[in-house]
């Protein structure tokens, strides 16, 4: 038999679905996978079930909803000053992901160089190779991930066609400061790129700090994709609504690779992410401010374990350093058997590396409900310190 692919047949299967069979095969509460328990707003739900009984039922304008795309662009004006042109600016997508990949297939020439910022999201590489790109990976190094700049600049060159980006970032939980989005703009304007920016993460910040997406940055209007969840934002992963917003000339290669992927995506579900977009600042504030005690709960019974917990900005994610409660295997092992013998499973930061990367840290959801939490943590440390528990 002729083989499938050799790009994407190298990759196995993701290590989110990886542990989150594991936990379900084991009974373990589930810190791996990144998705928030208890957080679905009502009113969306509702307005949902509106629009599902009430239609229309067939295709949408590919571009998506007019209603969500004005409720994009009023977004971005309400929260970053930005005016977007919703007809001509805004693309609706299925999720972030689809988002990505379109951006990616839409823009890349084979052999066009790709810069990506490790650790990375696990769809970033193998799209990236699969649209012909040649990735040129940079790492950020723990404890505090910053931006390595020299590093970042000799990534550069003539050949490069886009820098892809995350922030607030999976799995650090950076992000990204004022600064380093301006060397980022530099080099961009330096070497005629684009930035596609991934920004599903932009309402969940915490500590006061503001998401400030590339594309408001000045000269970046033109060069910067950015891309939003409403799974992130609304705590809905499985609606898979996504949308991409970038000046008219940037979003028409990425509306072909969407025309040819999806097409289109679900009209219900574009109608209730639309009402959702518009809620007041109270259902923001409330989702930063409730996924910050979550973190704060989680990381209390993390380092009440022994567990060394690293700042989180931003994001669902916490990171642990397992050398701290003793453990000196690699991270995947140690996640592994954490998930199969201690009943909590957690995601290795190794996962988010192309190759030999860091491996002595594990992250963990903290986007759950705090039964979850206050249970993973007692099971912790029934592992960890069972004399104590
Ligand atoms: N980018 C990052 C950094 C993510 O963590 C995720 C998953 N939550 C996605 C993209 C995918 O988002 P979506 O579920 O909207 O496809
Ligand atoms: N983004 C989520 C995470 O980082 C998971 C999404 C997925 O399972 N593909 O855990």
């Amino acid at each position: 038999m002729k083989a499938g692919n050799s790009v994407l047949t190298s990759y196995g299967t993701t290590i989110f679905e990886v542990m989150s069979r594991l936990a379900a095969e084991h009974g373990a509460v589930n810190l791996g996978q990144g998705f928030p328990e208890g957080l679905e707003p009502p009113a969306l739900l509702a307005a949902a079930a509106r629009a599902v009984a009430e239609g229309p039922h067939q295709y949408p304008s590919m571009m998506g909803i007019p209603a969500l795309r004005r409720a994009v662009a009023d977004h971005a004006r309400r929260f970053y000053g930005l005016e977007i042109d919703p007809m001509r600016e805004v693309m609706v997508t299925s999720g972030a992901t689809e988002a990505l990949a379109d951006c990616l297939f839409g823009l890349i020439e084979p052999g066009d160089e790709v810069v990506l910022i490790e650790p990375l999201y696990d769809s970033y590489l193998p799209i990236v190779r699969r649209a012909g790109g040649v990735p040129k990976l940079v790492r950020l190094e723990p404890p505090n991930w910053e931006l390595p700049r020299d590093a970042l600049a000799a990534a550069f060159g003539p050949r490069t066609k886009l820098l892809v980006m995350n922030t607030p970032m999976n799995p650090t939980g950076k992000v990204f400061g004022v600064d380093e989005l301006d060397f980022i703009a530099d080099l961009l304007v330096r070497h005629d790129a684009y930035a596609v920016c991934d920004e599903v993460y932009e309402h969940l910040i915490y500590d006061g700090k503001r998401h400030v997406p590339l594309i408001a940055r000045p000269r970046m209007r033109e060069r910067a994709l950015r891309i939003g969840s409403a799974g992130k934002t609304f705590s809905l992963t499985s609606w898979k609504i996504g949308y991409v917003t970038a000046a008219p000339e940037l979003l028409l290669p990425v509306a072909k690779a969407h025309q040819y992927i999806t097409f289109t995506t679900p009209t219900s579900l574009q109608q209730a992410v639309a009402e959702g977009l518009g809620s007041g600042d109270g259902y923001y504030r409330g989702l930063a401010d409730g996924l910050a005690a979550r973190r704060d709960r989680l990381a209390a019974g993390l380092r009440g374990i022994g567990f060394d917990v690293l700042p989180c900005a931003g994001s669902y994610f916490l990171i642990a350093d397992i050398r701290s409660v003793g453990f000196n295997g690699d991270d995947a092992e140690f996640c592994r058997r954490l998930t199969v013998e201690a009943g909590v499973a957690a995601v290795p930061v190794s996962a988010f590396y192309k190759d030999e990367g860091v491996r002595h840290f594990a992250r963990f959801c903290f986007a759950k409900k705090d039964e979850a939490i206050d249970e993973a943590i007692r099971r912790m440390a029934k592992h960890f310190k069972p004399g104590r528990a």
